[in-house]
């Protein structure tokens, strides 16, 4: 296959991609848009902008789609989808996971994504939803790679077996282990619970994505401990730490503080806008806190930080597409990143940087040699990507196309 008159991010001009066996063999400068052909092996990107695919690095796929079952979370708070999620637990079905799952992975496909790790709540005596899920993984493979996180919804130490089933699920196949500190019954749990998780990790050769401090308390300080952890086993570039929702209301002197940490630990961090701006700061009278991690300042202090969905309408949150402009849209805004340069930059959130979380980055990227995947949007560069979140027109995964849309044409009747 040949793409033509192509765009590309940080580079000028018109490019051409010729792709051999499923890779980028060469990527070379056009001198001008060349015409329409027929041609199949030709895709002519008609000027449009040519990205790798986009990243989802944090959903709950074996939640997705269950908003309403048994009822709708009207508070809007965080424990009350735990509640409700407690109960539609109890009815999962295999068939029931792999159906919904497989659903939003589809669109997510239509979003561009082709790349998704996705957390899977291991508190279940018969971890139905993790062994659907494994079966997902590889039914899926064609069209998307597929993590998951063995994620412990109830706590490790608060739940009766909790270890033992977040190491069953490790031994299953699990990709990631997971955590959820601030959950846990106590302080002690919870700094108990980062350490075996990390201990996991390194005994199974794992990567580690916790759930960390989410929850509108700026006492909430897990943070620390699994940087710290992360920073004594030097494992940094396999930990990540999703959501820390609390470091938005550490005082600054602590923040500055746990900076130096991060930056030594050198670990990932998922921020999920949407959900987070929805279910935080339920408890506050006005002003009311905006309940997202500080993503500006980790982008500033060159800490690997990216973005994500969370939820496609499950006990969380009711609604969701799986649409990661989406939540690019929403981070921006709410976390002031609309400095011309830092607009540009923030595309990183959803492609680089989720590649460099999951640790995809050898099969990821517009480079010779790699991996033939990438997206063409209905965008003209990354400005315009940022401005229209225009629909992605194409996915292409080892050199095979995936999904084709047509834009919608609008015709002005006056
Ligand atoms: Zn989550």
């Amino acid at each position: 296959m040949i793409v033509k008159n192509a765009r590309l991010r940080n580079r000028a001009g018109l490019w051409q991609l010729r792709i051999v066996n499923g890779r980028f063999e060469q990527i070379a400068e056009q001198a001008a848009l060349q015409p329409n052909t027929n041609d199949p092996a030709i895709l002519d990107a008609e000027g449009k902008l040519l990205l790798p695919p986009f990243v989802e690095p944090h959903i709950h796929l074996d939640c997705v789609y269950t908003a309403g079952e048994p009822s709708w979370n009207q508070s809007g708070t965080l424990f009350e989808g735990i509640a409700l999620w407690e109960k539609r637990k109890k009815t999962l079905t295999h068939e029931d996971v792999k159906t919904r799952a497989i659903k939003a992975l589809r669109q997510q496909l239509s979003y561009g994504v082709q790349f998704v790790r996705s957390h899977v709540d291991v508190t279940d005596p018969t971890l139905t939803a993790l062994r659907a899920m494994l079966e997902v993984r590889k039914e899926v493979r064609d069209f998307v790679e597929l993590q998951l996180v063995a994620f412990p919804q109830d706590g490790i130490l608060s739940f009766e077996n909790g270890e033992q089933l977040l190491e069953e699920s490790l031994k299953l196949g699990a990709d990631c282990v997971g955590g959820i500190p601030h959950y846990e019954f106590t302080r002690e749990y919870g700094v108990e619970s980062v350490k075996k998780v990390m201990a996991l990790a390194c005994k199974y050769d794992k990567l580690v994505d916790i759930h960390c401090d989410e929850i509108d308390d700026g006492q909430s300080r897990f943070l620390e401990t699994v940087a710290a952890e992360a920073f004594r086993l030097g494992i940094g570039e396999r930990v990540t730490a999703s959501h820390t929702v609390a470091m938005h209301y550490y005082n600054n002197a602590y923040a500055y503080k746990l900076f130096r940490l991060l930056k030594l630990a050198g670990m990932n961090f998922v921020a999920c806008p949407t959900e987070n701006v929805h279910l935080q700061g339920r408890f506050d009278p006005f002003p009311k806190r905006r309940g997202v991690t500080r993503v500006k300042e980790l982008m500033e202090n060159d800490i690997n930080v990216c973005i994500a969905q969370d939820s496609i309408m499950d006990p969380w949150y009711p609604i969701g597409t799986g649409n990661p402009l989406r939540e690019l849209d929403m981070c921006i805004h709410i976390c002031q990143i609309m400095g011309y340069d830092e607009m540009l930059r923030s595309l990183d959130l959803v492609t680089d940087n989720g590649a460099k979380t999951m640790r995809v980055t050898d099969r990821y990227g517009i480079e010779e040699g790699k991996p033939a995947n990438f997206i063409l949007l209905d965008a003209e560069s990354p400005f315009d990507v940022i401005k229209n979140l225009p629909p992605v027109l194409c996915s292409v995964r080892n050199g095979k196309v995936l999904m084709k849309k047509t834009p919608v044409k609008t015709e002005y009747c006056v």
